[in-house]
């Protein structure tokens, strides 16, 4: 579904990703992993189109998308939630999700999409006259999510959902993520809670310093010492 090729980006003349390969198979749940500064943030920039890369390849469903703008990777079906959250605080929970389905054609699927977010998320219809701004942290990472599965991509990249929340809330989040899998969206998920990503995902690749430092199924990657030593706190 997703392949990205040898890609080198960056910002100006500083090089931040220096060559790296990665793939998500439709349905799966692939995780990006690694520590502050590795470039996971800049890779998701490279898929939607918010970054211009410098070298290599990044193609969607087998099409080259590398020199698409952002505003027509969305039409593509790939749709991000970023990092931060970053709703749009003055206005209120439906005016967010609506929002997000700005793409959607049909009264009657736009309906479908927002029954669907706010069964998934039931705070979210609780709360749907409210300013985003007014959320708790864990409410507005439910809005973003559910911003972003408003137009029903195939692709839904999540950039840190567990940033900043408590861990109860932060299970919620993740359960969701899973039941949005189930529901055969393809997922990249970014996140520096390398054990709660390894759960939940497939498979998963270890970012350092712009490059791809070990990759594989989750299951094995959990196990692996350098993994376990490095991220997981064993001893
Ligand atoms: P974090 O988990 O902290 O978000 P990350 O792995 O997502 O880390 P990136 O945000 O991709 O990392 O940042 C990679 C490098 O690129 C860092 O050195 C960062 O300072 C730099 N960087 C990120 N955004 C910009 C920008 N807009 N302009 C210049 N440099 C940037």
């Amino acid at each position: 579904m997703l392949k990205i090729k040898n890609v080198v980006a960056g910002y100006g003349k500083a090089e931040v990703l220096h060559g790296i390969e990665l793939y998500v198979d439709a349905g799966e749940v692939v995780a990006l992993v690694g520590p502050n500064g590795a470039g996971k943030t800049t890779t998701i920039r490279c898929v939607t189109g918010q970054l211009p890369i410098k070298q290599g390849l990044v193609t969607y469903k087998e099409k080259d998308i590398s020199q698409i703008p952002a505003y027509q990777i969305v039409n593509l079906g790939i749709c991000c939630s970023p990092e931060g959250r970053n709703v749009f605080g003055n206005l209120s929970v439906y005016e967010n999700l609506k929002m997000g389905g700005y793409l959607i054609h049909g009264k009657q699927l736009y309906k479908e999409q927002l029954e669907w977010v706010y069964s998934l998320f039931p705070k979210l219809w609780e709360r749907r006259d409210q300013l985003a701004e007014s959320l708790s942290g864990g409410e507005q990472q439910m809005l973003a999510i559910g911003r972003a599965i408003m137009s029903k991509p195939s692709l839904l990249l999540l950039d840190e959902p567990s940033l900043g929340l408590a861990p109860v809330v932060v299970d919620q989040i993740y359960e969701k993520i899973e039941e949005i899998s189930h529901e055969g969206t393809s997922i990249l998920l970014v996140e520096q809670n390398v054990r709660l990503a390894l759960e939940i995902s497939s498979r998963a690749y270890v970012m350092e310093s712009g490059q791809i430092r070990l990759c594989g199924k989750s299951s094995e990657l959990e196990k692996d010492s350098y993994i376990e030593q490095t991220y997981l706190g064993v001893k």
